[in-house]
C-alpha cells in the first residue's frame, strides 16, 4: 500500500482532513516536498524545488546554474493574457537532450575504441510539432542527427527538413508504391535516404521501382527479434510481432537482390523491440542477438554498414527506477555503454568490422521539454457539506442510531463504530426506497456518516496498527480538485495506458501540502480523471496538494509530456489544443528566459469546423432568432445586439474554462 495513503505510516502522513493548525507551523522542509513529488529524480536535472517552494527549471545541461522559476514564467503569460490551460515548451531541454545523447554515444565509442560511427536519427512520430522538429534538427546537425519517418507525411515532412548531406533518414513503417516513389525521389536529390523493408512484398515493388527510375536503392533490413522487450510494447517484437522479417526471409531477401544484382544495396540491419524499455536486460539480449545476426550476414558477404537499434530508451516518469511501466532500472550511459561495447564484442569475436550505429530515440528526445499548466478551479468533497442533524420529534429509529452513535463513539472501538454507521446508512437507503423515510432523515444520516468517518480517521491516525477496512477512510475522505483541462487532450497516455506522470504544485512547496486529492477534468466523461501518483512504492491513487485559497490561483504541472501525448490527444467534448508559449533560457535577462513565441490554442470556430460545422451560419440562425424576439418586443434592440456579439465572442474564444 501506498504510504501517503496509509495514515499509520510515518508521521508526515496526510489526511484527507486539513491537518489542525500544526500544519502551518509544521517543520515541513523542500525535502520533504521532494520526498512526496520526486521532482529531482524524475526531472533529469532539468526540474528542481527551490527553497521558496516553486518549481524551478534548469534547461540547459551544461549551466547548471541557470535556473528558471516556473511561477514566473506563469505570471508573465498571464499577464500576456495568455489563458490557461497552457503548455510550456521549453526548447533549450530538446537541444540538451540531442546534444547529450549524440555526445555520449560519441565518447563511449571513443573511449571503447569502437571504429564505427554514431548516427542518430529522431522518429518524427513521437512529436511531429514543426517548432520541435526544427529544433531537434538545428541542435543536431553538428553531430550528423538525422530524422527517421514512419509513414508517407511523415516521410514527406522529413524530406523537406532533413536536408542535411551527411545525415541519415530513415524510412520505417509499411509502404506503398508513392511512398517508395517519395524514397526514391529523396536520393535523387542526394538525401541520404535508407529505405527498411519491414514486410517482404515492400522489396519486389522497390526493385522494379529503382529499375524503372534508374537509382540503386540503399536498402535496410528489419529482422523480427526473439528478444522480447519489457513493459507495455513488447509485442513490438517475438514471432508475432506486426513488422519486420523472419531469418528465413532475410535470407530470401538477400538472395533475390543478389539475383538482381542489387546486393550491394543492403547496408543497413534495423530491429525495434519497443518503446519504453523498463529493463537493460532487454536491450543487453536484443544488442547480442542483433550483433550475432550482423556478424553472420557480414560472413555471407552482405555488405552491411549499419545496425540500427531502434527506439526503446525509457524515461523514469515515476522517479522510482525500478521497472515499473513507468519507470526504468537504467540510464542514458548505461544504455549507450550496453550497445556500444556490445557490439565490440561480439564483432571481435566474429572477426566482422564494427558497424555504424544508428539509434531512434524518441521518447528520451522530447519527453522532459514541455509540459502543461493547468489551474485548479474547485473542490468535490463528499464529505463537505453540512446539513442541520438536530432531533425532531418522531423522527425514525435509524436516524437516533445514528446519532447515539456520533455522541458516544471512542477512540478504543474505532471498527464497531464503522460497521454500525455502514450498516445504518445502507438501512437508510433502503428504508428511503420503501417509502417510510423522509428526504430530511436521508440528508441527516448522510451528514452524520461522513462527519463520524472524519472522526475516525483522526482517531486512528497515530494508531500502531490499523484494520484493513479503515485504511479505506482516507481514500473515501479524499478531495477530488476539479482542474482545468482535458485528460483526453493534454494526458492522453494516462488515460488509454495508464501511464504515470508526474503532477506537481507550481508553488506552495515549502509549505505542507494538506489534502489527499485525485483530480477531476472538465470533460463529462467519468473516465476524465487522473488517479494514478507516483506512490512510495508503487502507483498511488491519490496525491498530497495543498488547501485552495480564495482568490488565490493554485496551477499545477503534468510534466513530461513532451513525448506521444503532446500529438495525440483527441477533441473529446470538443475541447482543442492549448496555448503554447515557447520559453528559451537567456543568461542576461533579469529572469534568465524571455518567452519567444506564442502558439494560440483552438478556438471554438476551429474544432467546429474540424467537424464540418460552418460558424458563420451558426451565427446566422442565432441572430435570425434574436432580431425575432426583438420584432415581438420580447428582447430590446441594444440587448438584442449585445446577445448577438456575445455569441460569436464565444465562437472566438478558448474552448476551456475562463478562470
Ligand atoms: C516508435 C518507434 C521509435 C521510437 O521509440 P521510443 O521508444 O520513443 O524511442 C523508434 N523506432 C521505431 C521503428 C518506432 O516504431
Amino acid at each position: 500500500m501506498n504510504k501517503l495513503n496509509n495514515p499509520s505510516s510515518g508521521n508526515k502522513e496526510f489526511s484527507s482532513n486539513e491537518l489542525a493548525s500544526t500544519a502551518l507551523n509544521s517543520s515541513w522542509t523542500i525535502d520533504d516536498a521532494e520526498k512526496a513529488y520526486r521532482v529531482k529524480r524524475w526531472g533529469n536535472g532539468y526540474f528542481d524545488i527551490s527553497e521558496c517552494g516553486n518549481i524551478h527549471v534548469s534547461p540547459r545541461y551544461d549551466q547548471p546554474d541557470l535556473k528558471i522559476n516556473l511561477r514566473e514564467v506563469i505570471n508573465e503569460m498571464a499577464e500576456e493574457g495568455i489563458e490557461f490551460p497552457a503548455v510550456i515548451r521549453f526548447h533549450d531541454i530538446l537541444r540538451s537532450q540531442v546534444e547529450q545523447l549524440n555526445k555520449t554515444f560519441r565518447a563511449k565509442i571513443e573511449e571503447a575504441d569502437y571504429e564505427g560511427k554514431y548516427l542518430g536519427v529522431f522518429p518524427v512520430k513521437v512529436n511531429q510539432m514543426r517548432e520541435v522538429i526544427e529544433e531537434i534538427v538545428d541542435a543536431g546537425s553538428r553531430f550528423n542527427y538525422g530524422l527517421e519517418a514512419g509513414s508517407k507525411p511523415e516521410l514527406i515532412a522529413a524530406l523537406a527538413y532533413n536536408t542535411n548531406k551527411d545525415s541519415l533518414t530513415v524510412l520505417n513503417g509499411y509502404k506503398d508504391e508513392e511512398y517508395l516513389r517519395l524514397a526514391l525521389l529523396g536520393l535523387k536529390i542526394n538525401r541520404n535516404i535508407i529505405i527498411v523493408i519491414e514486410k517482404f512484398s515492400e522489396l519486389t515493388k522497390l526493385i522494379s521501382l529503382a529499375k524503372e527510375l534508374n537509382i540503386a536503392p540503399v536498402i535496410g533490413l528489419r529482422v523480427k527479434m526473439m528478444v522480447k522487450g519489457r513493459g507495455k510494447w513488447e509485442s513490438s517484437s517475438g514471432e508475432r510481432a506486426k513488422f519486420g522479417l523472419s531469418i528465413a526471409e532475410i535470407l530470401n531477401a538477400v538472395t533475390l537482390l543478389e539475383n538482381e544484382g542489387m546486393k550491394d544495396s543492403i547496408k543497413l540491419l534495423h530491429f525495434h523491440i519497443g518503446s519504453q524499455l523498463t529493463d537493460i536486460r532487454a536491450v543487453k539480449e536484443a544488442v547480442q542477438e542483433s550483433s550475432l545476426v550482423y556478424s553472420k550476414l557480414v560472413q555471407l558477404g552482405v555488405p552491411l554498414e549499419y545496425v540500427d537499434v531502434g527506439g526503446g530508451l525509457a524515461i523514469d516518469y515515476d522517479g522510482s527506477q525500478s521497472t515499473n511501466d513507468s519507470s526504468c532500472n537504467y540510464g542514458l550511459e548505461e544504455y549507450v555503454s550496453d550497445i556500444v561495447y556490445g557490439f565490440k564484442q561480439n564483432c571481435d569475436l566474429e572477426s566482422v568490422p564494427h558497424p555504424n550505429i544508428v539509434s531512434e530515440s524518441g521518447r528520451a528526445m522530447t519527453a522532459h521539454h514541455s509540459c502543461v499548466i493547468t489551474k485548479v478551479i474547485g473542490e468535490i468533497h463528499p464529505s463537505g457539506t453540512q446539513y442541520a442533524t438536530k432531533k425532531s420529534t418522531s423522527e425514525h429509529i435509524i436516524v437516533t442510531n445514528m446519532r447515539d452513535i456520533e455522541n458516544e463513539m471512542e477512540q478504543e472501538n474505532s471498527q464497531e463504530v464503522y460497521n454500525d454507521i455502514c450498516q445504518l446508512k445502507e438501512q437508510a437507503f433502503q428504508a428511503f426506497k420503501l417509502g417510510i423515510f423522509t428526504l430530511d432523515e436521508l440528508a441527516k444520516v448522510e451528514t452524520m456518516y461522513w462527519r463520524i468517518l472524519n472522526r475516525i480517521e483522526t482517531q486512528i491516525k497515530n494508531e500502531e496498527f490499523i484494520p484493513e477496512e479503515l485504511r479505506e477512510i482516507s481514500a473515501m475522505l479524499s478531495s477530488q480538485y476539479l482542474a482545468n483541462f482535458s485528460v483526453f487532450q493534454s494526458a492522453a497516455d494516462s488515460w488509454a495506458i495508464d501511464q504515470v506522470l508526474p503532477i506537481v504544485p507550481i508553488s506552495r512547496l515549502n509549505e505542507q501540502p494538506t489534502k489527499l486529492c485525485s483530480l477531476v477534468d472538465i470533460t463529462c466523461d467519468s473516465d476524465g480523471k487522473i488517479d494514478k501518483f507516483i506512490g512510495e512504492d508503487t502507483v498511488a491513487s491519490n496525491i498530497p496538494l495543498h488547501q485552495l485559497i480564495p482568490g488565490e490561483d493554485y496551477f499545477l504541472g503534468i510534466f513530461l509530456t513532451g513525448a506521444y501525448q503532446d500529438v495525440m490527444g483527441d477533441m473529446h467534448n470538443l475541447f482543442g489544443r492549448l496555448n503554447e508559449v515557447h520559453v528559451f533560457s537567456y543568461d542576461d535577462d533579469p529572469k534568465d528566459f524571455y518567452i519567444e513565441e506564442t502558439v494560440k490554442g483552438s478556438s471554438v470556430e476551429n474544432v467546429l469546423s474540424t467537424m464540418q460545422y460552418t460558424p458563420v451560419l451558426m451565427a446566422q440562425v442565432i441572430k435570425k432568432d434574436i432580431d425575432k424576439e426583438v420584432q415581438r418586443g420580447k428582447i430590446k434592440p441594444r440587448e438584442g445586439v449585445n446577445l448577438i456579439d456575445f455569441y460569436e465572442e464565444c465562437l472566438a474564444g478558448y474552448t476551456y474554462l475562463k478562470s
